[in-house]
């Protein structure tokens, strides 16, 4: 298993990147009924090679540049390896000590890696998603009164907000938390797509004068779209005149705050409540990991502490029991992967790998930037690069635009030599690479490159 897991690692390049299985495939291919009786490890092996890996998308290619990438490194699996072989269910401190331990200190190392503000506490939770809901579930206990956890919500109405290029999770959370989706209002954004805060100062008072008590305000750094960058600092300032709980989305682009140069472009963080970044998706660390910082870490445990007769132990009041900063009772030893690969690395082999993805990204959009047929269509901070292909030649409408645009990367995609994907903005079909998966070097993106401009070019003399 070991050996095909390091013959797969060498030789990733090999597969078609995104899988070319059709719907129902797969399912044909797996028995209708459970075996009565065991069968050999190497039968099921043999199967799983043959039958399964052809339906595998293999986010660990250097040539997938789609959605935001999937971290992983050898070191990462390897921890993984160790996790899955202890099984520790890491709950509260006595039922693992020693991943209680390494997760506080694992946490205080990315905020020393990132200098993020000194007092914050920090908790790995599974995804941003579970993170921005445990940030509004908390902002909720903290801001509402009489105490939601104890009498539920009382008859006014809250309000949350983001822009309107924010991540679906914040939808999600606002549903979740019972704030409703018609109470979450999404702010109009600049001509870089980050958030105005005119406009949020706007709604805030709008909504007041309306009855409506604001909660809960959620800024970007890094949209999913095109990593823009909301201006936070003046976000928090905001959120500090309303009484707002201010949540910073960071996602993908949270790792690049390791790099001074991006660091230095936020002056005020510690006016934000709370903070997620996933080194699951840029950090060389398997999902799921994602780290999630809290000004205020009674705020937190005021929300989510419950200890049932079974769970009680002599260490309370001493010890992280990290049941009590978020959801799940039951956690895996995710501390033990972080640890490994800040350790293995070391950090300024992470900036030097940040940086480098950051370096090629910016090679990709000057390709594209000085390419006559092509065209950027937002700012690239960092290594998200949206664009079309918009011959000069050529007087085409926006609907015939999309469409070619649609099926140059429907047609690359389906090649499996690269993969990448798209998002809308302003209406226009936009593709989009992403730079930061763990393996990538220029030349992966120089291929990548090549293959655009060809296929564009033949597609668009067919149509
Ligand atoms: N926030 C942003 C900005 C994202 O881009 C994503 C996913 O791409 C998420 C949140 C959700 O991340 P997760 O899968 O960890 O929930």
């Amino acid at each position: 298993m070991v050996d095909w897991m390091a013959n797969y690692m060498e030789n990733i390049s090999e597969y078609p990147v995104k899988s070319q299985v059709r719907p129902g495939e797969i399912m044909r291919k797996l028995q209708e009924l459970p075996p009565e009786n065991g069968e050999k490890f190497e039968d099921i092996m043999r199967d799983f090679e043959q039958n399964i890996m052809p339906g595998i998308t293999h986010w660990q290619s250097p040539s997938f540049f789609a959605y935001f990438p999937a971290a992983s490194s050898a070191p990462s699996v390897l921890a993984e390896m160790l996790t899955a072989t202890i099984g520790a269910q890491c709950m509260v401190w006595e039922t693992s000590p020693a991943a209680a331990e390494m997760e506080e200190r694992v946490m205080e190392w990315l905020k020393k890696m990132m200098k993020l503000p000194t007092g914050w506490s920090g908790v790995i939770q599974d995804t941003a998603s579970t993170a921005t809901l445990v940030a509004l579930l908390t902002a909720r206990q903290k801001l509402i009164k009489p105490d939601v956890n104890s009498y539920g919500f009382p008859a006014n109405k809250f309000r949350a907000y983001c822009s309107n290029q924010a991540h679906s999770s914040v939808d999600k959370a606002v549903r979740m938390a019972g704030i409703g989706s018609e109470n979450l209002i999404k702010i109009e954004v600049d001509e870089n797509y980050a958030m105005r805060p005119d406009k949020l100062t706007e709604a805030i008072e709008n909504d007041i004068q309306m009855g409506f008590t604001p909660l809960f305000v959620v800024g970007a750094i890094g949209t999913t779209g095109s990593t823009a960058i909301d201006p936070v600092d003046e976000i928090g300032e905001i959120c500090q005149q309303f009484d707002c709980w201010f949540h910073i989305d960071a996602a993908y682009a949270g790792t690049a705050f390791i790099l001074n140069d991006f660091r230095s472009k936020f002056k005020k963080l510690e006016l934000a409540d709370s903070f997620v970044f996933n080194p699951h998706k840029w950090m060389f660390t398997n999902f799921d990991c994602s780290a999630y910082f809290v000004k205020n870490k009674e705020d937190l445990i005021d929300t989510f502490s419950l200890t049932p007769e079974y769970l009680k132990t002599r260490d309370e009041g001493s010890v992280n029991n990290y049941k009590d900063w978020g959801i799940q009772l039951g956690r895996r030893f995710r501390a033990l992967k972080l640890w490994i690969v800040i350790r293995s690395f070391g950090v300024s082999e992470i900036k030097k790998r940040i940086q480098e993805h950051i370096d090629i990204g910016q090679w990709f959009a000057n390709q594209v930037k000085n390419h006559p047929d092509f065209e950027l269509l937002a700012p690239v901070p960092l290594n998200t690069v949206c664009f079309r292909f918009n011959p000069e030649h050529e007087k085409l409408s926006k609907v015939q635009l999309n469409d070619l645009n649609e099926r140059i990367m429907h047609t690359i995609n389906d090649s499996g030599a690269i993969y990448f994907t798209h998002t809308l903005l302003d209406g226009k079909f936009t593709l989009r690479m992403v730079t930061g998966q763990s393996n990538v070097k220029k030349e992966h993106v120089e291929n990548a490159w090549e293959i655009i401009k060809k296929t564009a070019e033949l597609i668009n003399y067919q149509s």
